[in-house]
């Protein structure tokens, strides 16, 4: 049985990888600080004897006696209230986090993955975003924590990788949406379900114009596993290009939550990008990846999972 080390696992995405890899007979170790993740998320995988949970901040040094095969590098504060409420720690984790993350796949000798995203794009000149675009981020802007943060993890991954021949791959993630995403973190779609399902006004920024990808999370769990499994070093952008407004989502989830909440429009924050579109040309030609979830499917999905009483 392999062990995989997997930071952040209490958050979103991690609590869904934990739940993927046990399926698929990994010993799971989640790590995470809680800061902004739940334990409720991995509730139901405690009493599996192949699921460990520890409570630690990745920017201090990881110690582990066993052996290790794969580090999955999540932690992260990931939504754009969280980072800007913490725009300390989010520059830690990113730096020192995954320093000490690469730190134990050296010692262990083990594969290592580090979550990145589409914000190292930053608000993009170019359109559809292929990994070989290096990016318009504004590094001192208020996103900037979070876009550089995860600029220099890139950076620092690859370095290891170029160094101390660790076999390291880059997952570059677009927005990704699901059940176990909290309810005001923040983002578009739980932020849109939220106000629908309340019957508050939905608030989108700007004129609502902007664009978003969004990929339902099973897609992105798969293209992570297949990534992890692949001898891809280098990013590879995982997201769906089926490319929406951000007013179109904010009236599909009007549509289907049934709600009778206005919308409403607010100023645009700072360096919000405009544009949001994988290339996956990448990940289709060497992980033969492809998303399946259409955005009805995964939202009705998700919208089913906010309206249940016990959220397991
Ligand atoms: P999340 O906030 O739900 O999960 C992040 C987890 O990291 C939380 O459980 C949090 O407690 C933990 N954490 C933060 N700092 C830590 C630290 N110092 N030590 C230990 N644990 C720490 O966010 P998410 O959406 O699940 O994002 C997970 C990863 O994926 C992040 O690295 C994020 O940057 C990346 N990502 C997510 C998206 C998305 O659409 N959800 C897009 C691009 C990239």
């Amino acid at each position: 049985m392999k062990t995989v080390l997997l930071t952040g696992g209490a958050g979103f995405i991690g609590s869904h990888l934990c739940r993927y890899l046990l399926d698929k007979r990994f010993r799971v170790i989640c790590v995470d600080n809680l800061l902004t993740g739940d334990l409720n998320n991995v509730a139901s995988l405690r009493a599996n004897p192949n699921f460990d949970f520890i409570k630690h901040d990745v920017t201090k040094n990881i110690h582990l006696d066993e052996d290790i095969d794969f580090v999955l590098h999540f932690a992260s504060p990931a939504s754009p209230i969280d980072y800007k409420k913490l725009p300390i720690q989010t520059l830690k984790v990113g730096s020192l986090g995954t320093h000490n993350a690469l730190g134990v796949a050296k010692a262990k000798g083990a594969k290592f993955l580090l979550a990145s995203t589409s914000e190292v794009y930053g608000d993009p000149l170019i359109h559809p975003q292929p990994e070989s675009y290096w990016g318009n981020v504004n590094p001192i802007g208020p996103r900037g924590v979070y876009d550089e943060a995860k600029r220099f993890a890139e950076a620092l991954t690859l370095a290891y990788h170029r160094t101390h021949k660790i076999d390291t791959k880059i997952v570059r993630i677009f927005n990704t949406y699901g059940p176990h995403m909290r309810r005001k973190d923040g983002r578009a779609i739980p932020e849109f379900i939220d106000q629908a399902l309340s019957g508050k006004p939905i608030t989108v920024f700007g004129d609502g114009s902007q664009t978003r990808s969004f990929c339902y999370i099973s897609d992105l769990v798969d293209g992570i596993y297949r990534l992890m499994n692949s001898d891809l070093n280098e990013p590879v952008n995982i997201g769906n290009p089926a490319e929406f407004s951000v007013l179109e989502l904010a009236n599909m989830i009007k549509k289907f939550t049934k709600s009778k909440s206005k919308i409403i429009f607010k100023p645009l924050p700072i360096d919000d990008p405009k544009v949001r579109q994988p290339d996956i040309s990448k990940a289709k030609k060497y992980l033969k990846w492809l998303p399946k979830v259409e955005i009805e499917e995964g939202l009705n999905k998700t919208i089913s999972w906010f309206n249940k009483p016990s959220k397991s």
